[in-house]
C-alpha cells in the first residue's frame, strides 16, 4: 500500500489522483483542500437558477489527451461548447470583430467544477475540505513521531526510501504519514509551504527558491446579473493591448444551462495592474467602477445597475512562466511532486490537467505504485 497525500484539490490534483487510481498496485489517497469547493481556480457558483464560472471561463480543446479525457474517459453528459466568438477591444474601448480562437471552448451545464468532481469520483480518495495545510514535515520513516512508526509504504524506488511525509493544518492537526506527497497550490502558496517545511535538505531550499521565482498575475473579478437579455454577436470581449482597466467580459448566457432565458450574467475581469491596486479596496466600490467600465464598453447604460452582483479576488490567478525543472526532479526523488499550470508553464486549465495526468503516471513509474 502506497500512502499518497495531496495538498489542494485543483484540476491537476484531480487528474493525478484519477491516474494513480488506475495503477494496479494499492494506493491510499488523502486530499487536503483549504476551500469548500473542488477544482480550485476553475470555480463555479450557483445563485437562484444561475450557474457561473467565475475563475477559468472554459477549457480549450488544445491538448489531445485532455480532449480524450473530457470526451471519452469521463462521462461527457452536460459537456457544452461555447460557440459564439470572442471579440476584442483596445485601450480606447473600441470593439472589433475577430480574435476568434480555434477549437472548442468547453464547460459543463453545471459548471467547470464538474471536471474535478468527475475525476475524483473515479477514485477512492478521501477528500478533506476546509483544511488549510500550513507545514510540511519530512521525517525518518522508522520513527515518524506520529505513532505510525513502522507502517511503511512501498515507495521503495525513491532515493530516500525510509523517509515519510506529514502535513500539519492550520488547526494543528497532523496528517500522514505519506510515502508520496503532491503539492498543487499556486506557486507562491507552494513556496510558502516549502519555506516553512521541516525538511532539512538542500533539495527543499532549492525547490523553494525555484518555485518562488514563478511570477503570477492578479485578477479581480466582478459578476453582474441583469433581469433582461442582452443581444450581442459575441460570447466575450478581450482586451488585446492590455492597456484597458478591464481585461475580459464574458457572457455566461452563451453557455447552455447557465442562465435562464430573459436574463444575463456578465463575468468582468479587471486587468493585472488595476487588480493589484484595488485588491483590498471595498468590494462595492470596485464593482461600481467595473460596472461603469462595462456599460461604456458595451454601450448600454442599463449595465451600470445590475440586479445583483458578486465578486472574487484572485491574488494568484495566472502564472506568467514555468518553474525550473532540476529542483523539481530532485524533490521527486524524495517522493515530493509539484503539479499544476505553473509546473506545466502555461496558465491554462488544459495544461494543468495534462500536467496532472503526467505526474500521476510518473509517480506510478518512479515510486513503485505501479507494482
Ligand atoms: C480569473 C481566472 C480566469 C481564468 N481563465 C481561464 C480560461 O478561460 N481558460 C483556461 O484554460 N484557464 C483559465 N484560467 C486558469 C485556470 O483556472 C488554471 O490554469 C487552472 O485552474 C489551474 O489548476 P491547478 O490544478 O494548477 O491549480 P488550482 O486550481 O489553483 O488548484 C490548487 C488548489 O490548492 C488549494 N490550496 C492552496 N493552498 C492550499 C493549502 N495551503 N492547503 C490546502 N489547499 C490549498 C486551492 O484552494 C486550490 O483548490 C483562469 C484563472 C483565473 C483565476
Amino acid at each position: 500500500m502506497t500512502r499518497i497525500g495531496i495538498v489542494g484539490a485543483g484540476a491537476a490534483a484531480a487528474a493525478a489522483a484519477s491516474t494513480l487510481e488506475e495503477t494496479p498496485a494499492e494506493t491510499e489517497i488523502t486530499v487536503l483542500e483549504k476551500s469548500r469547493g473542488l477544482c480550485g481556480r476553475a470555480a463555479t457558483r450557483r445563485r437562484d437558477d444561475v450557474v457561473y464560472d467565475y475563475g477559468a471561463n472554459y477549457v480549450k480543446s488544445d491538448d489531445e489527451r485532455v480532449v480524450e479525457l473530457l470526451t471519452e474517459t469521463l462521462d461527457s453528459e452536460g459537456l457544452v461548447d461555447v460557440t459564439d466568438p470572442v471579440w476584442t477591444f483596445d485601450s480606447d474601448g473600441t470593439v472589433s470583430e475577430g480574435d476568434d480562437r480555434d477549437g472548442h471552448k468547453w464547460t459543463y451545464r453545471q459548471g467547470l467544477t464538474q471536471i474535478a468532481k468527475r475525476l475524483f469520483a473515479r477514485t477512492d480518495a478521501t477528500i478533506h475540505r476546509e483544511t488549510r495545510i500550513k507545514t510540511i514535515v519530512r521525517s525518518d520513516g522508522a520513527v515518524d513521531g506520529s505513532g505510525d512508526a513502522g507502517r511503511r509504504g512501498d515507495a521503495g524506488r525513491h532515493g530516500d526510501a525510509d523517509g515519510v511525509w506529514h502535513l500539519e493544518d492550520a488547526d494543528g492537526t497532523r496528517w500522514g504519514p505519506f510515502d508520496v506527497l503532491l503539492l498543487n497550490p499556486p506557486a507562491p502558496q507552494t513556496a510558502d509551504l516549502l519555506r516553512s517545511a521541516e525538511w532539512d535538505a538542500d533539495a527543499c531550499d532549492d525547490l523553494a527558491d525555484a518555485v518562488d521565482e514563478v511570477p503570477f498575475r492578479t485578477i479581480w473579478t466582478a459578476i453582474f446579473h441583469y433581469p433582461f437579455e442582452l443581444e450581442r454577436p459575441y460570447y466575450a470581449l478581450v482586451n488585446t493591448d492590455k492597456a484597458h482597466e478591464v481585461g475580459w467580459i464574458g457572457r455566461e448566457e452563451c453557455k447552455p444551462g447557465h442562465v435562464p432565458d430573459g436574463e444575463s450574467l456578465l463575468v468582468v475581469q479587471a486587468n493585472h495592474e488595476w487588480s493589484v491596486d484595488r485588491y483590498d479596496e471595498p468590494a462595492a466600490e470596485n464593482r461600481e467602477r467595473l460596472a461603469d467600465l462595462t456599460a461604456d464598453l458595451m454601450g448600454d447604460e442599463r449595465l451600470r445597475e445590475p440586479g445583483w452582483a458578486d465578486q472574487q479576488g484572485w491574488r494568484y490567478a495566472l502564472p506568467e512562466d514555468g518553474v525550473a525543472a532540476d529542483p523539481l526532479r530532485r524533490a521527486e526523488r524524495e517522493g515530493l511532486y509539484c503539479l499544476g499550470d505553473w509546473v506545466a508553464g502555461e496558465s491554462r486549465l488544459h495544461a494543468a490537467l495534462r500536467n496532472g495526468l503526467e505526474i500521476g503516471e510518473r509517480i506510478g513509474q518512479e515510486s513503485g505504485v505501479d507494482g
